[in-house]
């Protein structure tokens, strides 16, 4: 991938110099350069808007390590890259910190920097995220339109069989429509509807749509399977696999049709309500999903005790395998843990074939991402699952 402007940032003006060369060099459009963060800052501020950031972690004015937490609290949107003498296990910390931050990070690398670890840094790195109308702060009146009066669309993105290459199945992403041709991101109208205690309407009202939309779809002469993401808080409510199976089967679709995803990332605190409502979705036919893995730290005795059909390894991990040890160690673990215990195992945020092929050669069975599909509304989805997605790079297809 290709980069318009980098600003460098190093305290040392000989490895500026030379740094500089390296980046133009590898591609990227145009260098700028600060001595340390504040000066780095002070020029993010007065409106520099670099989509690559490089920076050392030692320097005497607001080290990096300061630098990462002022870029987390102003949002930065851009991709970043540390270069520093500090040992292998410092620069990782470093790396892991601003990742918690929700920061881009591409890469790490040890000085001193050579032009190979650059170039290969800089090509492996992935596309920015793409959002559907950003994430503005919810609209309580567009939350009520959406459980009400048809405001809310699911999407869907296409799960594909790691084998073959082919669409396996679907996740239906929910989005509220904003305006006719306009859809906002469904996050904080899920934050809203869990916290106003309207969630479970939410779900329900979702679930009912997508049935009358999956009801019609087809892979391969079968009825397609779909996941649908519930919240953790419905798993309190004793009726609700009755309810949501009623919202399905009023529209004409099966819960044997039908996968449910949980988040685990509060799986250590679902009690005994929560056992007994997953229990039943099973009863009643529905395979489970534990969604996120990787982000609440349970454990496989923790595991076991819910009966879940499904793993689906967490996208931070996906995205990270090929710069960060602790992703590359935890996708390798979830994939030996859903092996012993019978899992079928997915991978989201597949973003380019390099990860497609690792993932595939772990055992994977079906991917999700951008690299395959986005979230697409019906009518484009109903196209791809009419013509198939684009083949992958150096996949034979079975
Ligand atoms: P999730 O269940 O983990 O869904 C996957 C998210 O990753 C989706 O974001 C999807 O658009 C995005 N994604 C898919 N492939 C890629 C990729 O290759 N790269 C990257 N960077 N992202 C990818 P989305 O649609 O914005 O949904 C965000 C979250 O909102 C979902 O995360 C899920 O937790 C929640 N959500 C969405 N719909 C519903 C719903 O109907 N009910 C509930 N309770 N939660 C929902
Ligand atoms: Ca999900
Ligand atoms: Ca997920």
């Amino acid at each position: 991938m290709t980069y318009g402007l980098a600003l460098l940032i190093d305290d040392d003006p000989v490895f500026r110099a030379l740094t500089e060369d390296m980046l133009l060099d590898a591609g990227v459009g145009a260098v700028e350069m600060a001595e340390n963060g504040l000066e780095a800052l002070a020029r993010l501020d007065g409106g520099l808007a670099p989509d690559l950031l490089v920076c050392d972690l030692n320097m005497p004015a607001h080290d990096g390590v300061s630098l990462i937490r002022s870029l987390a609290e102003r949002n930065f949107p851009g991709k970043v890259l540390i270069i520093s003498g500090e040992a292998s296990a410092v620069i990782e910390a470093v790396a892991n910190l601003a990742r918690m931050q929700n920061l881009n990070i591409i890469g790490s690398i040890r000085k001193p920097l050579s032009m190979d670890a650059l170039t290969d840094v800089l090509n492996r790195a992935v596309p920015v995220q793409k959002r559907y109308g950003g994430f503005a702060p919810a609209q309580p009146a567009l939350l009520d339109a959406a459980i009400d009066r048809g405001a809310l669309h699911p999407f869907f993105q296409a799960k594909v069989c790691m084998k073959t290459g082919r669409i396996a199945g679907a996740e239906a992403l929910a989005r509220i429509a904003v305006t006719q041709n306009e859809f906002a991101n469904p996050v904080p109208y899920i934050e809203l509807a869990e916290s106003t205690n309207k969630i479970d309407e939410l779900t329900l009202s979702l679930s009912r749509v997508v049935a009358h939309h999956v009801k019609r779809y087809f892979v391969h002469g079968n009825p397609m399977p779909v996941s649908i993401n519930i919240s953790p808080l419905s798993l309190a409510r004793r009726d609700f696999p009755d309810q949501i199976a009623a919202a399905l089967e009023t529209n004409g679709l099966s819960p044997a049709q039908v996968t449910l995803e949980v988040t685990e990332t509060r799986l250590m605190e679902y009690g005994p309500d929560a056992l007994e409502t997953m229990t039943r979705m099973r009863i009643k036919g529905f395979g489970l999903s534990v969604d996120d893995f990787g982000t609440g730290y349970s454990n496989i005795d923790r595991l076991r005790m819910f009966p879940f059909t499904e793993l689906k390894i967490d996208q931070t991990f996906t995205r990270n395998v090929f710069t960060d040890n602790f992703a590359r160690a935890a996708v390798e673990t979830s994939v030996r843990l859903a092996k012993e215990l019978g899992l079928k195992i997915v991978a989201e945020g597949i973003e380019t074939p390099e990860m497609w092929h690792y993932l595939a050669g772990l055992g994977i069975d079906e991917g999700q991402g951008y690299l395959m599909a986005y979230p697409l509304a019906p009518p484009d989805f109903v196209e791809l699952l009419a013509r198939g997605i684009a083949p992958i790079q150096g996949l034979k297809r079975a």
